[in-house]
């Protein structure tokens, strides 16, 4: 059975970490989603997070994901999809989850627009940035983003509403933070040049390390897992 006592505890201090951040930066708290990253937690703990009130779960891989949501299939959570996604399971992604966090190249975006649109579904994207130039990490660059929101306009069932940023692994929060603002300003860049706003309206930055100070620097989705759910196995 899961510690269900322990598990609200540990939302209601994130879900305050979240409101009191948003106030420091002037924000409203409402205008914070957050994502609780349930990767290799199992469905009953889910189940109980969700009771608590927690709606939004993020998973990294699509199988594992599906596995849960038919586990859940009476209480219907949000699904997020926030790890990589390999082409080959597009069709199954835009079929199950409602938004996808990882999408970084044309064709992927087109594929998925595509098994949406054969399914019947119109998920949420994201569009995951590359800002720290690591050759072995997903993400678009920022000059390769403008064909992708060409496309994006042109897509009929997914639907393109922001951008979503992995930074590097640093161990001071602060060090995140001009990540967290670089992105904010490239939005603002963007949306300058013309792209529709409401294809740029979400900001998904922010772990359990560091969501406040991606909360304080715009943020509108935080993917959290250990601070919610406590330290996953070593994989
Ligand atoms: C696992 C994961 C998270 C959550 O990480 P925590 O440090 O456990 O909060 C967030 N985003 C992505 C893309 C992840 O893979």
């Amino acid at each position: 059975m899961p510690d269900t006592a322990a598990l609200r505890a540990r939302l209601d201090d994130v879900r305050r970490r979240i409101a009191d951040a948003a106030i420091r930066a002037r924000r409203d708290p409402a205008s914070i989603r957050l994502v609780a990253v349930s990767k290799t937690v199992p469905a009953e703990v889910i189940r109980a997070a969700f009771d608590a009130g927690q709606s939004d779960f993020g998973e990294n891989r699509v199988q594992e994901a599906i596995a849960k949501s038919q586990a859940l299939a009476d209480r219907r959570p949000t699904w997020h999809l926030v790890g990589h996604l390999q082409s080959n399971k597009a069709g199954k992604a835009a079929e199950h989850f409602q938004v996808i966090h990882s999408v970084d190249d044309r064709p992927l975006l087109e594929k998925l627009d595509a098994a949406a649109a054969a399914a019947g579904r119109r998920p949420e994207i994201l569009v995951q940035v590359d800002l720290a130039d690591e050759p072995t990490k997903a993400g678009a660059k920022p000059e390769e983003l403008r064909p992708i929101f060409e496309a994006a306009s042109r897509c009929r069932a997914v639907r393109v509403c922001g951008l979503m940023l992995l930074p590097p692994a640093v161990d001071d929060p602060n060090l995140a933070r001009p990540y967290f603002a670089a992105l904010r300003d490239l939005r603002d860049r963007l949306v300058a040049d013309g792209i529709d706003a409401s294809m740029l309206a979400h900001l998904s930055m922010g772990m359990s390390h560091d969501f406040e100070v991606a909360v304080e620097e715009g943020a509108t989705l935080v993917r959290v897992g250990t601070a919610i759910f406590g330290e996953r196995p070593a994989s």
